[in-house]
């Protein structure tokens, strides 16, 4: 801007980004090994509104695995892709709180919500259904729009996952049991750990969230990505599970939908708002990055953001 001073929402993410810096507890995720080697001191936060404004302080463009904040964006594929009422009909909305990685099913045998792996497994099941040996290029793509630009795989954290996701695969046998998966197990599988080694940065979480809170229009490339249907019924599950067995904390305390990962990002979008997307790779016990969810914490009280105190 002309006089050369920052703008002060960016002065609030610059201290924001200083006194959460300091901030070291929790863990970085080591059960995929490969997540194991990612540099803890690491952030970066974005912000990205709906008329397309995109702010960025610290380690925004350092690429990190999407991980579970894939999940969103596959359930709202599924959605648009084989209608609502196939995707409803196998897989839930109700949160379970239960961790993230939790092989418990509902009672008809189904997953809880597709915001928890069992649920997200079912969704890459969707697609493999819908598009075949086609999907996982289906999914990046679609994840590509939503960022504004095309997204690659991290090779090496995609076989780590793969050589040590027995737990996803014996959730992906339990659902073709119960018929909620169709096709052969592993390629659904497949399907799951490419997704999850998506690489994004912050900035791209932020585009991609602001994309959800501006009804599905990318507000950097002004593409039209998902229908307004598949959007809202996304941010629902994002509201109510998106932070795990944390969701029900979070909704209360911070009031803005958002997705985690364990590769440390955190989504959150503010409907008509703005996309805050945040990368640290330590994490709480629930998989959540101790430094995003301060982050989060700290614009919601900041700029009165929680969702049921608008008018
Ligand atoms: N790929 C990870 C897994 O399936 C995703 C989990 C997460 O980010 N919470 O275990």
């Amino acid at each position: 801007n002309w006089a050369g001073a920052k703008p002060p929402l960016l002065r609030f993410l610059d201290r924001c980004h200083a006194d959460f810096a300091a901030e070291s507890g929790g863990a970085v995720a080591d059960y995929i090994p490969e997540l194991g080697k990612a540099d803890p001191d690491h952030f970066g936060i974005s912000l990205a509104t709906i008329d397309g404004h995109v702010y960025e302080v610290g380690d925004t463009r350092i690429p990190f695995t999407i991980q579970s904040m894939s999940k969103p964006f596959v359930f709202a594929l599924a959605l648009d892709t084989l209608g609502a009422a196939r995707v409803e009909s196998a897989i839930g909305v109700e949160p379970s709180g239960d961790p993230f990685n939790s092989i418990r099913l509902n009672s008809e045998n189904h997953p809880f919500n597709p915001m928890v792996n069992a649920g997200a497994i079912a969704c890459s099941g969707l697609i493999h259904e819908a598009k075949g040996g086609g999907a996982f290029e289906y999914i990046r793509q679609a994840l590509g729009r939503f960022a504004g630009r095309e997204l690659d795989v991290d090779e090496a954290v995609y076989a780590s996952e793969s050589a040590t996701g027995d737990r996803n695969r014996a959730i992906g046998y339990l659902l073709r049991n119960s018929d909620v998966i169709k096709d052969n197990v592993s390629e659904v599988l497949d399907v799951y750990f490419r997704q999850c080694s998506i690489q994004v940065t912050a900035r791209d979480t932020a585009v991609m969230a602001a994309t959800l809170a501006n009804r599905g229009i990318n507000p950097v490339t002004g593409e039209h990505v998902m229908t307004p249907y598949a959007i809202s019924r996304t941010l629902s599950v994002m509201t109510s599970s998106g932070m795990y067995d944390f969701a029900g904390e979070w909704i209360y305390r911070v009031g803005i939908p958002a997705k985690s990962g364990v590769g440390g990002g955190i989504l959150a979008a503010l409907p008509a708002r703005l996309g805050l997307g945040s990368y640290s790779p330590w994490l709480d016990k629930h998989g959540n990055s101790v430094r995003g969810v301060k982050v989060c914490e700290a614009l919601s009280s900041h700029y009165d953001l929680h969702m049921l105190n608008r008018s």
